[in-house]
């Protein structure tokens, strides 16, 4: 981390997939395999324009950029039932626990804000009731009303942050978590602060909204954001 970064957090809010859950090697498997039954391949620089998107949104993406033969409904569809049946072994990705457990023990404010729908989010919490309880609350934007355009937009965190108790806290007391470069940029555009702990293999060109980049959650250094460290009791 940069000596220069100076920020008194107070509200913190996580991604899911490939955040907090290792679920984007499932979301990479399902969709591989299903474009490569049109005789197609899936590029990771597609995959870097799909990643934090809601499921119709990156669909669309898909389908449109390798002029598939199918409808987003029948991809929705065919790819929802692959996806679910593998969701419910998602692990917690290293460092996630000890960090989430750490800042409620603390009683710092955290939500998860994901472009996940509520559906899935129950099968990928499905042994992981007890971790996700430990958050304020968790914004799913697939399917929640209030969140009309999905990242790279702000809305998802602007939203998230407004449902903390109390006042809403303002953009530079937010620190965003994120693997995805939309998700960075949807941070950015919400002017909140964000921690970026992208795929190795995602080019340094799409990390430059980030605040800080970190090869792993364990690497993080609370007391630069003004949250307690670890040794604090
Ligand atoms: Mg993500």
């Amino acid at each position: 981390m940069s000596a220069n970064v100076k920020a008194n957090i107070t509200h913190v809010i996580f991604d899911m997939d490939g955040l907090l859950l290792d679920t984007e090697k499932i979301y990479e498997q399902v969709y591989r395999g299903l474009i490569e039954k049109y005789g197609k391949t899936y590029p990771f620089e597609l995959k870097v324009n799909c990643m934090g998107r809601k499921a119709s949104e990156a669909a669309k993406v898909i389908i449109d950029h390798l002029s598939l033969p199918i409808s987003i409904e029948e991809w929705l569809e065919v790819s929802q039932k692959a996806v679910l049946e593998k969701f419910a072994d998602a692990k917690l990705l290293p460092g996630v626990d000890k960090l989430i457990r750490h800042l409620h023990k603390h009683a710092i404010p955290i939500a998860v804000a994901t472009g996940s729908s509520s559906t899935n989010l129950k099968v990928k919490a499905t042994h992981h009731g007890e971790f996700f309880s430990l958050f304020h609350h968790i914004l799913c934007s697939g399917d929640d009303p209030e969140v009309k355009r999905g990242k790279p937009n702000p809305d998802i965190f602007q939203i998230a942050a407004s449902r903390f108790n109390g006042e809403t806290p303002s953009p530079e007391k937010v620190l965003v978590f994120e693997d995805s470069f939309l998700g960075v940029e949807a941070a950015k555009a919400a002017g909140m602060h964000c921690v970026m702990v992208p795929d190795t293999r995602l080019d340094r060109k799409y990390t430059k909204s980030a605040t800080v980049v970190l090869d792993s959650i364990e690497d993080l250094c609370l007391t630069d954001w003004g949250l307690p460290s670890f040794t604090d009791t």
